[in-house]
């Protein structure tokens, strides 16, 4: 079976991919320098698995260290998860975001060049689509100028990629434009664990249903939606999980540019999670009407008709078991990785 590398491995997408992957029989290398993660999460790995998964530390924007995995392993295909990705801070830092993203992914595909590796799978995300024109989403909806410096590293990197395609044509390029990842492995060992205040809304769902915030914020319920809340299509990250192995079997050697949303093709609004919630938690979640946020987009949800198709994967995880299961991992571990 292949040998795939992980950058950013040890992060919220990466470390469930990484059970999907050991589960489906790929040996796995992560590969992290826990800029935004933590150590722990390899033990609880360990811990689900039944077996140690081989770890480096290390950056993707640093060529040696990368050659240096290369050389230990005979890696077949990289799964890049490694990425900065908060929104407003890309906008105080974006050459911050454009170095660890952009550099990042450039250098780990001249590695991979040069050691005659051509399988790269590339975290990208929804925001590639910026405010659309219509919804669902399908992969041929246009990709609109980006309203961070987080989301055009997205862009750039998906641009570099079919680049590279084109000079290179023995590359297998997979985009994957995830929807709004959600939820936990159901053993509660791992989870979302951002840094500080969190941004998204699962998150600090979580943070309020422990008591580290007293009530959500919800921005804005004013916009032209049915209660007036805006509209994602989350999707429990296990299921994301699964669609990269689906991905990996199809396109594993398979040269081109190969694109797919992975959502569910659900749109839910913001009151819609409070309610799923409210429900995993047994109790009211407090939450209160506060203003828009700015540059949020109104409704985003995605046509998963074509990884339907083409990889026959789709989400089977439904909105009451991402509440559960995002409850019950922030329920074990209040305070995340830190206990
Ligand atoms: P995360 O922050 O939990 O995981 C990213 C991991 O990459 C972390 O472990 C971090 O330490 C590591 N990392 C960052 N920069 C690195 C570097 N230079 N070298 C080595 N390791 C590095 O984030 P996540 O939610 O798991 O997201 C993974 C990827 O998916 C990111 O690229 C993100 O932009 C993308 N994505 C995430 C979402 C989302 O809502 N979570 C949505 C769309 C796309
Ligand atoms: N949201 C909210 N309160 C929060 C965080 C988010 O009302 O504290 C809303 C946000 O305005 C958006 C939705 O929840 O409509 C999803 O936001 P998130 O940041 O999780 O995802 P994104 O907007 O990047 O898709």
């Amino acid at each position: 079976m292949a040998t795939i590398l992980v950058p950013g491995g040890a992060g919220f997408i990466g470390s469930h991919t990484v059970i999907a992957l050991v589960n489906a029989g790929y040996d796995v290398v992560i590969f992290d320098n826990f800029s935004n993660s933590k150590p722990t999460v390899l033990e609880r790995l360990k811990k689900i698995l039944g077996k140690n998964i081989p770890f480096v530390c290390g950056d993707i924007r640093n060529r040696e260290q990368i050659e240096n995995v290369f050389e230990q392993y005979k890696i077949d295909g990289v799964i890049n998860f490694a990425g900065l990705k908060a929104v407003g801070e890309s906008v105080k830092k974006p050459l911050e975001y454009y170095d660890n993203n952009v550099h990042g992914a450039r250098t780990l595909l001249q590695v991979m060049r040069e050691y005659q590796c051509h399988n790269f799978i590339f975290s990208s995300s929804a925001t590639v689509y910026g405010e659309p024109d219509s919804v669902p989403l399908t992969e041929s909806s246009p990709v609109k100028r980006a309203n961070s410096p987080y989301g055009q590293t997205k862009i750039d990197i998906e641009y570099m990629c079919q680049e590279l395609q084109i000079a290179a044509p023995e590359f297998s390029m997979v985009l994957l434009r995830y929807f709004n990842p959600v939820g936990a492995h159901e053993s509660g060992l791992i989870g979302e664990d951002p840094k500080g205040i969190p941004n998204n809304l699962m998150p600090y769902l979580c943070q309020v249903a422990v008591g580290r915030l007293p009530h959500l914020n919800v921005f804005g319920n004013d916009y032209p939606t049915p209660d007036g809340t805006c509209v994602r299509d989350y999707i429990h990250v296990v299921d994301l999980a699964e669609g990269h192995v689906a991905a990996l079997k199809h396109c594993l050697n398979v040269p081109g540019v190969h694109i797919y949303n992975l959502g569910t093709g659900i749109g839910y609004s913001v009151l819609d999670m409070v309610k799923a919630f409210s429900k995993a938690m047994g109790r009211e979640l407090p939450y209160k009407i506060a203003p828009r946020r700015a540059g949020d987009v109104v409704q985003c949800y995605a046509d998963p008709a074509l990884a339907k198709k083409e990889l026959g994967w789709s989400a089977k995880k439904n909105l009451d078991q991402m509440a559960a299961d995002s409850y019950n991992w922030q329920k074990n571990n209040p305070n995340g990785y830190d206990d």
